[in-house]
C-alpha cells in the first residue's frame, strides 16, 4: 500500500531554485510504487468547509504575487478525478463532516509546486481537498482518518505544508542563511514527537512545542501534516524523507507515513 505523504512546499520558487529540498522533491518519484491518482490538502485552499475539486483538467493558480515572471508561465494541467471526488465526498460526509464539491478550482502552489517536481508528466489524476485553518489539528486529524480507506486504491494522499512557517522573516534572507535558533528547536521537537508516535503531544503542539506560535503564527502551513498523519491509520510508522532548512527559517522537512 502506498504510504501517505507529508511534504514542505517552500516558497513559490522552489521549481525554479537549485536547493537540497528540489532536488529531494524530483527524486521522490522513484521511490514509491506509481499512484493511480493523488489527493493533496494544501495550506493554501481554506474554506469554512471541507470542499474537493472536481473537474476535468485541473487549471493552475499562481496564487503569490511580486515573484520572477519565470514562474508565472509554469502550469501543471493534470486531469481532474471527478469520481473520486465524489467519494472522498462520501467518505467524509460519513464521518460526520458535509463536504462541497468545487466544479471550477484548479490547484494552488501548494499542490502543483512540489506536483510539478515529483511528477513532471502531469499524467496522474489529482484532486485538491481545502482545510480549514480555524479549526485545529483535532479536527483535521478526524478529516485524516476519515481518507484512510483511500489508501487501498492507489490514491496518494498527500499534506503539502510548511514544517515551520514565519513570513515575516523571510524577505530579505539568502536561500541558504543559517537556520534561525528558534526554528531549529521547533522543528527538532517536532520531528522527535512525530518519530516516537507522541500523538498527544501533536495534538497539542501549540501549547507544548518550544517556539510553536513564533513558528507557525496562523496553523495552516502544519495542519496538512495531520491529514496525512491520520490517513495512515491509527498508528502511522513514520519514515523521515528529508530535512533541509531555507531563508534561515523554512524548514523544509517531509515525511512518509506508512
Ligand atoms: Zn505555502
Amino acid at each position: 500500500m502506498l504510504p501517505t505523504l507529508f511534504l514542505s512546499h517552500g516558497a513559490p520558487t522552489l521549481p525554479i531554485m537549485d536547493s537540497p529540498a528540489t532536488s529531494f522533491l524530483r527524486g521522490l518519484a522513484a521511490t514509491m510504487e506509481r499512484p493511480k491518482a493523488i489527493l493533496v490538502a494544501s495550506a493554501h485552499w481554506e474554506t469554512e468547509r471541507p470542499e474537493v475539486n472536481a473537474v476535468d483538467v485541473n487549471g493552475t493558480i499562481h496564487d503569490f504575487y511580486g515573484f520572477p515572471r519565470a514562474l508565472y508561465q509554469l502550469t501543471y494541467p493534470a486531469p481532474g478525478a471527478k469520481p473520486l471526488a465524489a467519494r472522498v465526498a462520501n467518505l467524509l460526509h460519513a464521518a460526520g463532516l458535509p463536504t462541497t464539491l468545487d466544479p471550477a478550482r484548479g490547484l494552488d502552489h501548494g499542490a502543483w509546486v512540489p506536483l510539478l517536481l515529483a511528477y513532471p508528466g502531469h499524467d496522474i489524476p489529482v484532486l485538491q481537498l481545502s482545510i480549514q485553518s480555524h479549526l485545529g489539528p483535532a479536527y483535521h486529524d478526524k478529516l485524516g482518518a476519515a481518507l484512510a480507506p483511500l489508501r487501498e486504491d492507489g490514491v496518494l494522499i498527500v499534506g503539502s505544508g510548511s514544517w515551520t512557517h514565519d513570513l515575516r522573516r523571510f524577505r530579505g534572507q539568502a536561500p541558504d542563511a543559517p537556520e534561525q535558533h528558534d526554528v531549529a528547536a521547533f522543528a527538532d521537537w517536532m520531528d522527535k514527537a512525530v518519530q516516537e508516535g507522541r500523538r498527544d503531544d501533536l495534538l497539542n503542539y501549540r501549547s507544548r512545542a518550544p517556539y510553536a506560535a513564533e513558528n507557525h503564527p496562523t496553523e495552516e502551513h502544519l495542519l496538512p501534516l495531520y491529514v496525512a498523519l491520520a490517513a495512515a491509520g491509527p498508528t502511522p510508522k513514520p519514515v523521515l524523507l528529508h530535512t533541509s532548512a531555507m531563508f534561515s527559517m523554512l524548514r523544509m522537512d517531509a515525511y512518509a507515513f506508512h
